[in-house]
């Protein structure tokens, strides 16, 4: 017997949950009659929400007329979906673990194709990844397609663009991304810096079956500044060799005020170019200020060694 674990995050889903759980037991029901020896848990995972969720999910579970066995884990506030997924997989008991959001953007159906990347195609773990943006606002897709080119270049760990945190992993993968405790969690990284052997499944995105995203363009770039600190350090590299580049230039300068003032004497002008410099280089500075701050911020709420989430309800057993 194998048993998959599916983790699935919740924030205010309380209209997609019943349809999630149709579709899913769908898919159970399918994988079951393909595969022999298959057993299904799901671990639904409240990130605090404020509307009836967490009803929604007892509602679901307490009755027991789902195909899946069915656990909940309710978290005391919003910790964000990088901890609701930490939690998932702590208490995920499967063989093979599944990440799925609630709102049917991830398509259940492709899960049996991951199985079968990891069952038979020697694969530890199969990740899906969007081949379009159709549906997204087209500058969001534009500053996405950006930050991931940024951030591959910025850092040594591969993060795909298009990867969603839809995916199943053999336990010894999700062991690895269970070892990795750090407080600022960047998943799409984490897969990324654990390794293995991953396979790619591409589809085609599909839009929320209810509800709304809890994304906003100013959420997503501060996730994106986070995911930057967290997997590269060379922000401060750049900030160091911008530094020493100023200086070179600053040195030449002098040495050719210098001469000319010798050469032609010193009438007073200029004074436009000396506020230029004098603003490019105060920006520069906090710039710069900014970035060891940010490194700063991040090893200070590291170092405090608070947990990743804490749980106020739940129907599992220790
Ligand atoms: N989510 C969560 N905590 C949060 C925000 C989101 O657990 O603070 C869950 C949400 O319920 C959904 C998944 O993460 O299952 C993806 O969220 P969303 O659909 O808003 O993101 P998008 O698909 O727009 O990237
Ligand atoms: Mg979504």
């Amino acid at each position: 017997m194998a048993l998959i674990s599916i983790v699935v995050p919740c924030y205010n889903e309380q209209e997609a949950l019943p349809l999630f759980a149709a579709e899913l037991g769908r898919i159970v029901g399918e994988m079951g009659a393909e595969f022999d020896g298959l057993s299904f848990e799901a671990v639904f995972v409240d990130d605090g929400s404020s509307d009836g969720t967490l009803r929604a999910l007892k509602e679901l579970t307490g009755d027991g007329s789902l195909p899946f066995a069915a656990r909940y884990l309710s978290f005391s506030r919003n910790f964000g979906k990088e901890a609701a997924i930490y939690a998932g997989l702590e208490h995920a008991r499967g063989d093979y673990v599944a990440i799925m959001d609630a709102d049917l953007q991830d398509p259940p159906a492709l899960l049996a194709d991951m199985y079968r990347a990891v069952t038979q195609e020697g694969f530890d773990c199969a990740a899906a990844r969007r081949t379009t943006r159709e549906g997204e606002p087209p500058i969001r897709s534009f500053f996405a397609r950006r930050f991931y080119r940024l951030i591959n270049k910025l850092s040594k760990t591969e993060v795909a663009d298009g990867a969603r945190d839809f995916r199943l992993m053999k336990r010894c993968v999700v062991d690895a991304v269970l070892s990795l405790g750090e407080y600022n969690r960047f998943s799409k990284g984490i897969f990324g810096w654990v390794g293995f052997k991953n396979k790619w499944i591409p589809y085609e995105n599909v839009n929320r079956a209810a509800g709304e995203s809890k994304w906003s363009f100013f959420s997503l770039l501060l996730y994106s500044i986070d995911g930057i600190v967290a997997f590269s350090t060379k922000p401060l590299a750049i900030a160091s060799v911008s530094g020493i580049l100023l200086c070179l230039i600053a040195l030449l300068l002098t040495a050719y005020i210098v001469v000319r003032t010798l050469l032609y004497g010193d009438p007073v002008a200029g004074w436009p170019s000396t506020a230029c410099i004098i603003l490019f280089i105060g920006g520069l500075q906090l710039l710069c200020m900014g970035i060891f701050g940010q490194y700063l911020a991040k090893t200070y709420l590291e170092t405090k060694r608070r947990p990743i989430y804490l749980v106020r309800e739940t129907n599992i057993e220790k």
